[in-house]
């Protein structure tokens, strides 16, 4: 048995979603008795030995521009062949936007077993069995993979980034590469910007903002506190913040450390991407909102005059 983690860059960093892969994937390689490895596409500012701190022995660096910017049909080719490479059993992925992409391709075409969605280490004293969310997190389903090869796509955030002494081996690592069929011609770069899916805290705005000239309140609150930016789906469907922020069934699933919600009534369908976080706090003027039942913490109040307040005292504690 032997354990490849993909490990997934942006701009030559590596994201956060890769250290608990990479956590996650040492646990695994641990419990099986062998090591973990890891896999690394296109160019990369970051030192890769360093990696070696988050459990992984050696790192396979396929250094070829075609892989640059992201390209679900090529990365998953060239994961495909870096697996072969390896010999890899268990193939180890990040559940965010790429690994979405990837794992159910690199499945279909090794067929191999998927579990996306973890949320535990596999139980491996009977067979290879994979905890998972199921029903937009209101239940979990144990699933056995009994494949020759194994994937797991690992939930952001369901799993601590673990750091140890260590340094790892990097390797070139020569496959085959598809030319891109599209043309990366400009990259726009949103700088300042947390990213969503890795964001600790998020503050999120719904249609009791009452339009976009009023976003100050959940930016202002987000600049102070650190935070990633997020809304409801008709907030996003009517442009007043852009998609890629829209959270919920159809929308990005996300698990961080506090969620601020404010003028979101907490419809089941926005509650499935956001119900997995570990401290909601919700901000609503009417108290028959259903999202209040889902709160550790709940504000009645108008918006409008709670978030000044509160932004206030966020920068009071901040200094
Ligand atoms: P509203 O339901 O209009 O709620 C606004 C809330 O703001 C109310 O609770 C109100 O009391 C409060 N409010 C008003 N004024 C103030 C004020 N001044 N101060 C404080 N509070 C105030 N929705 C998603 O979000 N994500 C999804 O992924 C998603 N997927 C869907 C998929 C399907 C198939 C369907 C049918 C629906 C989906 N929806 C999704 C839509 C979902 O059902 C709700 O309509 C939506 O979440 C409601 O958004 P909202 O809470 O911003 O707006």
């Amino acid at each position: 048995m032997s354990v490849l983690i993909f490990i997934d860059q942006a701009e030559g960093h590596i994201k956060k979603a890769s250290l608990e892969a990479m956590s996650y994937g040492a646990k695994v390689a641990a419990q099986l008795g062998t090591t973990a490895e890891g896999i690394v596409l296109g160019s990369v500012t970051e030192d890769l030995a360093a990696l070696g701190k988050y459990g992984v022995k050696k790192i396979h660096h396929v250094n070829n521009p075609a892989l640059d910017h992201f390209d679900a049909q090529i990365f998953t080719h060239a994961i495909a062949e870096g697996v072969k490479a390896t010999g890899a059993d268990v193939v180890i992925f990040s559940n965010n936007v790429d690994g979405k992409a990837i794992a159910p391709r690199l499945s279909a075409q090794l067929k191999a077993g998927l579990v996306s969605g973890a949320v535990a280490l596999p139980d491996t004293s009977n067979g290879f069995v994979v905890k998972k969310n199921v029903f937009s997190g209101k239940a979990f389903a144990n699933i056995a993979i009994t494949t020759p090869v194994k994937i797991i796509a690992l939930n952001p955030n369901s799993y601590k980034v673990e750091t140890a002494e260590g340094s790892a081996e990097v390797a070139a690592l020569n496959v085959n590469v598809e030319a891109p069929k599209v043309k990366v011609t400009a990259v726009n770069k949103v700088t300042g910007e947390i990213p969503l899916s890795e964001a600790e805290i998020v503050v999120s705005g719904g249609r009791g903002l009452k339009g976009p000239e009023n976003w100050g309140f959940i930016t202002d609150l987000a600049h102070v506190l650190g935070a990633a930016t997020a809304c409801s789906r008709p907030v996003a469907d009517a442009h007043w913040r852009p998609h890629h922020e829209h959270v919920g069934q159809t929308g990005l699933a996300i698990a961080p450390n506090l969620y601020i919600a404010v003028g979101i009534s907490g419809a089941i369908q926005h509650l499935a991407g956001v119900n997995r976080s570990k401290v909601i706090v919700v901000i609503n003027k009417d108290p028959e909102a259903p999202f209040f039942k889902a709160a550790d913490y709940g504000i009645v109040g108008d918006a409008f005059e709670v978030m000044p307040k509160i932004i206030e005292a966020a920068k009071k504690v901040k200094g």
